[in-house]
């Protein structure tokens, strides 16, 4: 029997783009190839790309100069660049890096193992979309078909695209308007996940809240979506990234507090404490709405862990403004945050704002002062969960000591405890007492078992 040719996919940004990976892996195993880890040994190569971040660009280009090599040394290997800088750069990539065989968008994912098969015959391929062709996607969606790397916890994207209009971001242009999957569909996916042995679902888009708005504007459907979800028997943890906060409904608060597998966690990206960057920025809503939700999220979830995104040195940003953000970010008390620093995505009115764009030491200051008060209170929170008991989904070992486990609370804290029983492994559910918070994770002391894995292996995909 010949042997199976291997593949490797390496990821850049962000949860969306590493289900689109899984999901890319599941198409490369029903070509009948395998995955492997080490890029030098694959035959084929994927890279699937992210564009939000302006080092994403320089990630790629700087692994593409790295197969240069590999691919000079093996000719017949191939490597193909999907995603979203693929859509927006096309032409570009074969330009800078003429070693690549197969370039394809966000919109024609599923026709990488076609185009790759075609360009063995006819050379170099850029196939990029403008807009999602059903049928070449129609079986890509779920979710099910998906390589996934952890076995017990899967993905599901619920919508592509954004009708929002944020002046920093390029994913309106790139990942096109908000195409809601069936809400059937997505029901379906999690039972079919959850007989699999997936007892963790995300569910993901990029602005959750407005799930379903193309389908009706009669009901909100994300709510409905949520407690449907939650009543699939073996689903234990739902968690959900991201909300707009002018989209978060009462509703969907309800729907939290009412289903008994939605975690006590909420990602609301803030991305700035003055109302006048957040025009700006247009981002819909002002500080004083923002604080509000979150304060009624608060008070009818018990134990919400709250996250959120910020972005420091938006043009025009000023010293007020930021010192702005600190307050607001000192008062809204984040269990973390992500923060990024602006930078200008070509395509986006934020890029053409370079009159106001601000000096890179004026950013790295405010860089710094930002994450010590975003530090402080992620200690004070971790702190604060000493003493405490919780339940752990235990994802494998430690990366730093494998004598350690790592797994993560129902908030969604990463919490490390001693391997105190060799049957414990990744989907084992544990109960584990807090003995020590840092402000990137807890530590803790293993209890008992509550249950053991449901699932079955690991596969290995890149990340960068
Ligand atoms: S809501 Fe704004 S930041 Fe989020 S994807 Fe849409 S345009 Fe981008």
């Amino acid at each position: 029997m010949a042997t199976p040719k291997k593949f490797a996919i390496r990821t850049f940004g962000c949860q969306m783009n590493e289900h689109d990976s899984e999901r890319l892996a599941g198409l490369m195993v029903a070509d009948g190839m395998v995955a492997t880890a080490d890029e030098a040994e694959a035959d084929v190569v994927i890279f699937n790309t992210c564009t939000i971040r302006e080092n994403a660009d320089l990630k790629l280009y700087s692994a593409l100069g790295q197969m240069k090599a590999i691919k000079e040394a093996r000719p017949q290997m191939q490597i193909a660049v999907g995603g979203c800088m693929a859509q927006k750069d096309r032409h570009q990539i074969l330009e800078r890096a003429n070693w690549v065989d197969v370039v394809f968008g966000t919109h024609n994912l599923a026709s990488a193992p076609r185009l790759l098969e075609r360009s063995r015959s006819e050379g170099p391929i850029v196939e990029v979309l403008d807009a999602p062709d059903h049928e070449v996607n129609r079986d890509m969606a779920p979710a099910l078909y998906a390589v996934r790397e952890l076995a017990f916890a899967a993905w599901i994207t619920i919508q592509t695209g954004c009708d929002n209009t944020c002046a920093y971001c390029i994913v309106p242009s790139v990942r096109g308007e908000e195409i809601s999957r069936p809400f059937d569909d997505l029901v379906l996916e999690a039972e079919m996940l959850a007989a699999s042995g997936v007892s963790e679902i995300t569910l993901l888009g990029q602005n959750v809240n407005s799930y379903g708005r193309d389908i009706t504007r009669r009901r909100p459907l994300f709510a409905d979506l949520l407690r449907a979800v939650g009543r699939v028997e073996g689903i234990e943890r739902i968690r959900y990234t991201s909300p707009h906060p002018k989209d978060l409904s009462p509703e969907t608060i309800a729907a939290m507090v009412e289903t008994p597998a939605v975690c006590p966690q909420l990602h609301l990206p803030l991305q700035s404490g003055s109302d006048r960057v957040l025009k700006a920025m247009r981002r819909s809503y002002k500080v004083d709405r923002y604080v509000d939700r979150l304060a009624r999220a608060r008070a009818a979830i018990d134990d919400l862990a709250v996250t959120t995104d910020l972005i420091v040195g938006f043009p025009g940003e000023s010293d007020a403004d930021f010192d702005e953000t600190l307050e607001v970010v000192a008062a809204c008390e984040f269990d973390s945050a992500y923060t990024f620093i602006f930078s200008p995505r070509e395509g986006t009115r934020g890029a053409l704002m370079s009159a106001q764009f601000i000096p890179e030491d004026v950013i790295k200051s405010r860089f710094e002062r930002l994450k010590k008060v975003l530090d402080r209170s992620a200690l004070r929170k971790h702190e604060a969960r000493v003493g405490r008991r919780e339940e752990v989904l235990v994802e494998g070992p430690s990366r730093r000591n494998e004598r350690m486990l790592s797994g993560r609370t129902r908030q969604g804290k990463l919490i490390h405890f001693a391997q105190v029983d060799e049957s414990l492994r990744a989907g084992s559910l544990v109960m584990v007492d807090v003995t020590h918070g840092a402000p990137y994770h807890l530590l803790g002391e293993y209890v008992s078992t509550v249950r053991a894995p449901r699932h079955k292996v690991r596969i290995p995909l890149l990340h960068s």
